[in-house]
């Protein structure tokens, strides 16, 4: 990625008809780049926050639309450098020739994520704040969204710059002990490094054991329908998603190909995987078991088995089910209204009827529930702030941990403060990559080109 200090410009919107769209220049030639072109006022003597209207002319004097243009001066800007943003007509025509003309008078197209690595470059942002600006373009849900706003305003980044901090204090004083070891000096307080591992590893387990919850956000509640031909797989996927998006037939197997929908309940995104290879043919299902069992716990997190109600689960189900392994599972016993008894069911089954949930033209509260609830336990973070959304994250917190853990037992055990100093070094570094404190350009590079052009 290219280092800041040329002047870049990208459209900021989507592409496509809408009433409006915003370009945006960033970089020391923004605002003389955008007044080369712009009619409304001289940017050049413009204060900072301001806003004028005016039209976009080329150098041969054609207009090509009437434009606001915004002016921030740096550091005020989103980047820290001096920002301007066109505020043209939307469509695609009208914003490109835009770009087109910028990049015409000195301006340089963006690479994807740019504005927000000068964002981060210039300390407008920490780099877990960044991320959560690419999560929350992202966000599918509005759990998701919730999440992506915390982070950004910071207190994530917060809480582990905080603990960060403790222990680059507790490693400067160690350090000054060994430099005076032959003293036998004790600097760093013995109580407050123990209360250091302690809260350091109560704190890290906490948001590691929150990426349960917080990977379902980046990626969906992936739930598998499974069960017999007929047993109500289809009709079940299409009372979920309130249409016909599945086949439903009464000849056994009629859905072939395994079908993949998206719906959403109380904030999460659900998505629904009907698995093919379960309707494939009647007796399948005991040849083919583990082999499938092994697929459908690879692609999925929650499997709901649907088992008509009438009939019950089958000695080969109920193995099938147990070769799902860890996998959360619940049966559901479908065309409860064709069953005339009321029979008491067990934990982890559900009497349901997928034809009353359909005709009732609302979501399956009762199932959806449990759904979420084999999907992330009962303890979805209350707190958005100590949600962890990202395997980066995680990898760094889970050595941050582990090094922790070597510090506290080399404490314990009275080994070398050689030792010691350095596993709270490790784990001090590991948590200045997730906020940036600690990185290089590789990890830069990779975490912003996921980002799209114009952010
Ligand atoms: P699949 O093969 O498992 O996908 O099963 P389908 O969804 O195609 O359903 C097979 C048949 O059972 C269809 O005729 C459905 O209308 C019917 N069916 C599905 N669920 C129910 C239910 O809850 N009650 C009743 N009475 N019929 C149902």
């Amino acid at each position: 990625m290219t280092a800041a200090g040329d002047t870049i410009v990208a459209l900021a919107t989507p592409r496509g008809q809408s009433a409006l769209a915003v370009v945006r220049v960033s970089g020391p030639d923004a605002i003389a780049v955008v007044d080369g072109v712009f009619s409304g006022a001289s940017l050049a003597d413009a204060s900072s926050h301001s806003a004028h209207v005016g039209s976009i002319r080329m150098p041969n004097k054609d207009v090509l639309d009437q434009v606001i243009v915004t002016l921030f001066r740096n550091p005020r800007s989103a980047t820290g450098e001096d920002v301007v943003e066109v505020s043209c007509h939307g469509g695609d025509v009208a914003s490109a020739l835009v770009v087109d003309c910028l990049v015409g008078c000195g301006a340089r197209p963006a690479s994807p994520g740019e504005f927000t690595q000068r964002a981060f470059l210039n300390g407008k942002v920490d780099l877990a704040q960044a991320e959560a600006i690419g999560d929350l373009i992202h966000a599918r849900a509005v759990r998701a969204h919730r999440v992506s706003v915390a982070h950004l305003y910071g207190r994530y980044s917060e809480l582990i710059d905080a603990f960060r901090n403790e222990l680059l204090d507790l490693v400067a004083f160690l350090e000054l002990e060994l430099d005076f070891s032959e003293e036998d000096v004790e600097f760093a307080d013995r109580e407050r490094l123990q209360r250091a591992f302690r809260e350091g590893e109560a704190l890290l387990d906490d948001l590691l054991a929150s990426y349960r919850y917080g990977r379902t956000l980046s990626d969906g509640i992936r739930v598998a329908i499974a069960g017999r031909p007929n047993a109500g797989k289809s009709t079940l996927l299409n009372a979920v998603l309130g249409s016909d998006r599945a086949i439903v037939s009464e000849v056994a197997g009629t859905t072939r190909d395994s079908i993949e929908a998206e719906s959403s309940y109380d904030g999460h995104r659900l998505i629904w995987v009907d698995t093919a290879g379960l309707r494939g043919t009647s007796d399948s299902i005991e040849a083919e078991g583990v082999e499938r069992a092994k697929r459908i716990a690879a692609e999925a997190d929650v499997v709901v088995y649907v088992v008509d109600a009438r009939d019950g689960l089958q000695a080969e189900e109920i193995a099938f089910v147990g070769s799902l392994e860890s996998l959360p599972v619940i049966i559901l016993h479908n065309k409860m209204d064709l069953v005339k008894t009321s029979p008491v069911f067990s934990e982890g089954h559900l009497p349901f009827s997928a034809l009353d949930a359909r005709l009732a033209r609302r979501p399956p509260d009762m199932l959806l529930e449990a759904v979420i609830e084999a999907a992330i336990g009962s303890g979805a973070a209350s707190d958005e702030h100590r949600t962890v959304t990202s395997a980066r994250h995680v990898a760094h917190l889970g050595t941050a941990r582990t090094a922790l853990e070597r510090a506290a037992a080399a404490f314990r055990t009275g080994a070398s403060g050689d030792m010691l100093v350095s596993d709270l070094k490790e784990a001090m570094d590991h948590l200045g990559m997730i906020t940036g404190a600690m990185t290089n350009e590789d990890v830069l590079d990779r975490i912003f080109s996921r980002f799209c052009i114009g952010k």
